[in-house]
């Protein structure tokens, strides 16, 4: 398959057109999504047009377009002004945002050709898309099987060969686990690198985007593309973007990887444990020292996120009230009834049950004992990671438990679901950024993935090492039959 890297120089030389590239992507959609149901739109006149200017802009000699022609699918819980933006909910649907979000600029900006918006779970709650009011997306290596979630519409795109790169979203893992449970890249950038601007917001102390991709080089060359300043997100930072794709060549020798026991015990599958141990030998073998560390409070992760995020999830959402944005109850008695009806009938399962769980948390009389709590649970989490990260430069772990579960498998146990998160979701608490690489295949051919966390703005970094394991090990190769 073509990487994303390949398709922008061509397309910049000449000798391929934007057209021709996205023309290409279009028919792998058409011939594959109808059995993986990995888009809920496809915006192929808008996706021509766009190719059709890019390739106008190269023959008049413009050379900074740096994703030039590149196909691209958009997580559908980013804005875009020329088509739907549903979070696949039923309370958004057929909702067209007035406005596309920052990184959705920044896209076009860099000559990128968006073709679609992908499925997810409803207002990214969850852990396998299944979660989402427009059916289910299926895992390209068994379709029998999830493929992770919430972006998991963006991580079968990309897995699958329908477009080279995609957007997600990770509030507590949904780029990582999608990304190792279909064997493909995803970079959380720290919190603040990426605009929110533009993001449908689920937990905005924890929620950020970030890339997907087949090879490590072209998640960077996409974060390269999305990072930077935004005065419309308070929380943007102001940092200058480094150059993520210079670096990557660096020999990683003398690099301190720390590995930490709470990420390697029960409940941790023994293909994935080998597979991710292997990984560490081989970094080992790129002269790379690994060192013990001790993340204790690691145990009170899954609690502590799911009362935040659920917290910030009861206030995010309480903006769809029938007045403002998609459905609408129709013939209501009162206001109340319009709002209480209109959201009764929007939401799904999964998302009441968090407004409710977080709604709960925030009441008075049960703030302190909840969410005040877990926000003290939080600092602690951060604290071992700032005692770690005084030792080491990264941190090895499994992205997942398990490779993929079986689709319905987890639906009747949200606790289940819940633990599927188990170690990703720290790296989110803390705001540091975390990506998860492909480090092989169980005994049934399902993708494994290693995660490797960081200090914050610390990706240039995380970025060198996967690379380097990447080129020394051979599993982006394997592509899903
Ligand atoms: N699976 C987690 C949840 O359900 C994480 C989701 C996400 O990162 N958006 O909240």
């Amino acid at each position: 398959m073509i990487t994303a890297t390949e398709i922008a120089k061509s397309v910049r030389s000449g000798s391929m057109s934007a057209r021709d590239a996205v023309q290409s992507s279009l028919s792998r959609i058409k011939e594959h999504d109808s059995s993986l149901g990995a888009f809920l739109f496809v915006c192929e006149d808008h996706a021509l047009e766009q190719a059709t200017q890019v390739d106008a802009q190269i023959r008049n000699g413009q050379t900074d377009l740096p994703l030039a022609g590149v196909p691209i699918a958009i997580k559908d819980n980013i804005c875009t002004d020329f088509a739907p933006t549903t979070c696949a909910s039923k309370i958004l649907n057929n909702f067209c945002p007035p406005y596309s979000a920052h990184v959705i600029e920044k896209l076009t900006h860099a000559g990128a050709i968006i073709v679609g918006k992908t499925n997810l779970d409803e207002f990214a709650m969850g852990s396998s898309t299944e979660n989402s009011a427009k059916g289910i997306t299926r895992n390209p290596w068994d379709r029998e099987r999830v493929p992770g979630g919430s972006s998991g519409g963006s991580a079968v795109s990309v897995a699958s060969g329908m477009t080279p790169l995609a957007l997600g979203s990770d509030t507590g893992g949904s780029i990582r686990q999608p990304a190792s449970l279909t064997g493909v890249v995803g970079i959380k950038p720290t919190y603040g690198c990426v605009s929110r601007y533009g993001l449908v917001a689920y937990g905005s102390s924890l929620d950020q985007i970030g890339p997907m991709a087949r090879t490590v080089e072209d998640a960077a060359l996409l974060l390269g593309t999305i990072v930077g300043h935004d005065a419309r997100d308070s929380t943007s930072v102001a940092k200058n973007a480094p150059d993520y794709v210079a670096n990557l060549s660096n020999p990683i020798a003398g690099k301190k990887i720390g590995i930490a026991r709470e990420y390697f015990g029960e409940g941790l599958d023994a293909q994935t444990r080998s597979a991710v141990e292997f990984a560490i030998e081989v970094l080992r073998g790129l002269g790379a020292e690994t060192v013990e560390i001790e993340l204790p409070h690691t145990k009170y992760a899954i609690a502590c996120y799911y009362l935040i995020a659920t917290a910030e999830a009861s206030s995010n959402l309480a903006r769809y009230d029938g007045v403002h944005y998609g459905h609408r109850s129709e013939n209501p008695r009162d206001i109340f009834e319009l709002y209480s009806a209109s959201r009764e009938e929007g939401f799904g399962r999964e998302v009441k049950r968090r407004l409710m769980l977080g709604t709960h948390a925030l009441s008075s009389g049960y703030y302190d004992a909840y969410y005040l709590r877990a926000m003290k649970v939080r600092t602690l989490l951060r604290k071992d990671f700032e005692k770690a990260f005084a030792n080491v430069d990264v941190i090895c772990s499994p992205t997942t438990p398990t490779t993929a579960f079986r689709i319905g498998e987890k639906t009747d146990d949200p606790l289940a679901m819940y633990l599927a998160d188990i170690y990703t979701i720290s790296a989110n608490l803390a705001g540091i950024p975390a990506m998860s690489v492909p480090c092989g295949f169980d005994s049934t051919d399902l993708p494994i993935g290693m995660q490797l966390m960081g200090p914050a703005f610390s990706e240039s970094n995380l970025i060198n090492i996967a690379h380097q394991y990447e080129i020394s090990s051979n599993h982006f190769e394997r592509v899903p039959g």
